[in-house]
């Protein structure tokens, strides 16, 4: 019997490819990871199954990133393998999203013409009636400026069924010299607190216990919107509303914007039981000269200051941060200045990046001040090494206390660990025995690295 399936009454599917297997690869931020977990939800909702791997694909869906260190390289040479995939069945169909399909449109199809379709960030909810067309006309590419639907519109299926992401903003109104994200993914667009409250109260129901907000600037969310022409939802008040909801357990967000990040929203992670002791913001670089370069709208003072309010109000947060090693310009005195700041905020853990020229960006003809590998390579490799000190330093003070841990997967490396994160947002593991997934338990801190922690049942 022909089934059709309607969601929220946007777009209607009609489920015709049962026993068909599909497998999505996906590179890049949560947001793509997230966006991922929509378009798996679509193509069940078609009839699909997910397969292990590609290898009994029959529809692949690679969700490409321009961010990381030659994005661009690694996507057109992972197309390139990808063509003796494609040909090794006709029925096979290759998909492209993400960032770099959305930034070189025609070009995707042009460097590699065996891909069937090519589909942007801000029209993926389309992705089934795209496949359709591919099969019925041949191979599409279809990138639009404006968003058509919200892709949390769409069906999700998670990879974990107790946290999950949810988004409340997409786009980006900053202009970092750096980032591809405001010409790939667009303004910032809310969501109405609403359908994020019902969205929220229906994962509960599934069974999910933690949801991370997710939004390019989460702490700038609201400003486009206007409820009853005068107040705005801000951030905080949206914590609260979710806060409210009976059985959701846990509250993260990521990431918020170091210029935008207000004193409430501190109180708010002190005050509301359900949203976790933990906060990412976003460095970069403690230089105040490469910040400005950047266009991230704060210097080093300003950072500190935003530190020492944090952990004036929160003296145990952890906290965390990206930094981007040799950026244009960048001195041994600026790198200096990021080194300071490392050593000055003590972050739980940091993520590091080498800088790489992303085409579409400001910093991408910067040529003239582009720093030599040698460099950067020796700067990360200092970087890495002062972190890891004070990641070793900062995880140990968990060593002995008592921690609730919520159970979210079985270990990569042994099927005997379980593996989990306390309300910081540690990962931690402990041994199955008896313990299932889902379960938010009381354990003891028995021991730790600078990566993980170790637990047992108390
Ligand atoms: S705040 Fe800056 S780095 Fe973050 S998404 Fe916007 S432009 Fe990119």
């Amino acid at each position: 019997m022909e089934q059709t399936v309607e969601i929220k009454s946007k777009i209607t599917l009609k489920p015709s490819r049962f026993g068909k297997k599909y497998f999505v690869k996906t590179f890049g931020c949560q947001m793509n990871e997230h966006d991922s977990e929509r378009v798996s939800g679509m193509f069940e909702l078609d009839g699909m199954q997910k397969a292990e791997s590609e290898d009994n694909a029959d529809i692949l869906f690679v969700n490409t990133c321009t961010i990381r260190e030659n994005a661009d390289d690694k996507l057109y040479g992972t197309l390139g393998q990808l063509k003796k995939w494609k040909s090794q069945s006709e029925n096979r169909k290759l998909l492209v999203g993400g960032c770099a399909a959305q930034k070189d449109k025609n070009l995707v199809r042009d460097k590699a013409p065996w891909v069937d379709v090519v589909i942007g960030t801000h029209n993926l909810t389309n992705i089934i009636n795209l496949l359709n067309q591919s099969e019925d006309w041949g191979p599409v590419t279809e990138i639009i400026d404006e968003i058509e639907n919200l892709p949390t519109d769409a069906p999700s299926i998670r990879e974990s069924e107790f946290s999950a992401w949810l988004t409340i903003q997409i786009g980006c109104n900053n202009s970092c010299t750096f980032c591809i994200v405001p010409s790939v993914r667009g303004p910032e667009i809310s969501r109405r607190p609403v359908d994020i409250i019902n969205e929220a109260k229906q994962l509960v129901n599934e069974g999910v216990k933690e949801i991370t907000l997710l939004g390019q600037n989460v702490n700038s969310y609201g400003r486009d919107l206007k409820i009853d022409n005068k107040s705005r939802p801000y951030f905080t008040q949206l914590l609260e509303k979710l806060n409210d909801i009976k059985d959701l357990e846990r509250i993260r967000f990521t990431s918020p914007h170091p210029k935008d990040f207000k004193e409430e929203t501190i109180h708010a992670v002190k005050e509301l039981e359900k949203v976790c002791n933990q906060i990412h913001v976003p460095l970069q670089s403690g230089s105040s000269s490469i910040l400005s370069k950047m266009h991230r709208g704060y210097n080093k003072e300003r950072f500190l200051d935003k530190v020492d309010m944090i952990r004036s109000i929160l003296p145990d947060v952890s906290l965390t941060t990206d930094i981007i090693v040799g950026f244009p310009g960048e001195t041994d005195s600026d790198f200096e200045d990021t080194m300071d700041v490392i050593r000055y905020a003590e972050f739980d853990s940091v993520y590091m990046f080498k800088f790489s020229p992303r085409p579409g960006t400001a910093a991408y003809n910067m040529h003239d001040q582009f720093i030599p590998k040698e460099i950067i390579d020796n700067r990360f490799d200092s970087l890495k090494i002062t972190q890891t000190d004070i990641s070793e330093r900062r995880l140990k003070r968990f060593i002995g206390t008592e921690q609730l841990l919520l159970i979210e997967k079985i270990s990569k490396k042994n099927d005997l660990i379980y593996s989990g994160k306390i309300n910081s947002g540690q990962i931690t593991h402990i041994a199955k025995d008896n313990l299932n997934l889902g379960d938010l338990i009381k354990v003891k801190i028995t021991d730790s690295t600078p990566f993980f922690l170790k637990a047992e049942k108390v």
